[in-house]
């Protein structure tokens, strides 16, 4: 559905994307995650049709954005990351006035405006002013005002900052419900913790490069190689466990609370089974051994620091 191929931008002497690949299957809901100035916004404005590249190749649902934004821009949906004033404006009028904007015929206007509202749950607040809405409610509008086309497309920027919890979770919902809908879906953020368990796909981005990109399962499966390991022993085991694991180059960062033993392991799953069998074959009562995946928090912070520590 998106098609980015060593996509550069330079703002004056800041070079925001750096030959950036991004690839957004159709169907997906797509996480774009990245520090600050990652160059996140720069990328979605470029495959929205809003801002124009220096260099690389675009494609969006079959067309260049910068050589046919007509059709790429009736196929997608844009929000952007901030929410303008509209004063003296309410939620219905407001989703008139763009309904108009984007040539929905007068005769159905009234029709789209109200499922719409339904849809991000603001029928209540129709008559309200916009300016009176809260930031979840500002968000959601904004949402409902990138789907007046009914665009198979949706590129969210942002839409989580500056939420309450509740007002999280209802985007989340909001979000998996269009996936439901059919639509694909590229949202980026910051945090990763609001993108993980409602992404299909995820691409970590940073200094204007694509790091990783891929279903969850490959974005896991990349970092399998490090894992955290949780044992508990019996009283008086764990500083001989201590010295076993301690003889394996696998093992590493390992510590000790009371009859706990945490360590992080290079390795996979037969790794870890000649660990376990070993402590058990010298005699050691294992109460527990449970292996974590690196979590999604980790494998960011490894991505994005990478470049600094080189
Ligand atoms: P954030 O999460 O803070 O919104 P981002 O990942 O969206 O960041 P961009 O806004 O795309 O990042 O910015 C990428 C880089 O380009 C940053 O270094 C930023 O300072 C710079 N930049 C963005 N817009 C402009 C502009 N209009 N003029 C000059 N530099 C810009």
């Amino acid at each position: 559905m998106i098609e980015l191929r060593s996509v550069e931008k330079r703002y004056g002497s800041v070079m925001a994307l750096r030959g950036l690949d991004l690839t957004v299957p159709e169907g997906s809901v797509f996480g774009l995650i990245g520090p600050n100035g990652a160059g996140k916004t720069t990328a979605m404005l470029i495959l929205s049709s809003l801002l124009a590249r220096d260099g690389g190749s675009v494609q969006v649902a079959g067309a260049d954005p910068q050589r046919d934004p007509k059709t790429v821009r009736r196929h997608l949906g844009y929000m952007p990351d901030f929410f303008g004033f509209y004063e003296s404006l309410n939620a219905y009028e407001y989703l008139e006035f763009f309904a108009a904007v984007q040539g929905v015929p007068p005769a159905r206007r009234r029709g789209v405006v109200l499922d719409l509202l339904a849809l991000v749950d603001l029928s209540h607040k129709a008559d309200a002013d916009v300016n009176t809405l809260s930031r979840g409610m500002k968000q959601r509008l904004s949402l409902a005002r990138a789907l007046i086309h009914d665009p198979q497309l949706l590129v969210l920027d942002e839409p989580a900052s500056g939420l309450d919890p509740r007002a999280r979770v209802q985007l989340r919902e909001l979000i998996a419900e269009l996936h439901r809908m059919g639509k694909t879906i590229l949202i980026s953020s910051h945090i990763l913790s609001e993108l993980e368990g409602i992404c299909t796909h995820m691409g970590v981005i940073d200094e204007g490069v694509v790091k990783a990109q891929g279903d969850m399962e490959a974005i896991r499966g990349a970092f399998t190689g490090s894992r955290r390991v949780r044992v508990r022993l019996a009283d008086g085991d764990v500083d001989r466990a201590l010295d076993l694991l301690g003889a394996h180059p696998e093992v590493a960062e390992a510590s000790v609370e009371r009859q706990r033993l945490d360590f992080v392991l290079a390795g996979d799953d037969d790794t870890s089974a000649g660990l376990l069998s070993e402590l058990v074959g010298a005699g050691l009562t294992v109460y527990e051994w449970r292996v974590e995946a690196a979590g999604l928090e980790e494998l960011f912070l490894q991505l994005t620091q990478e470049e600094e520590a080189e």
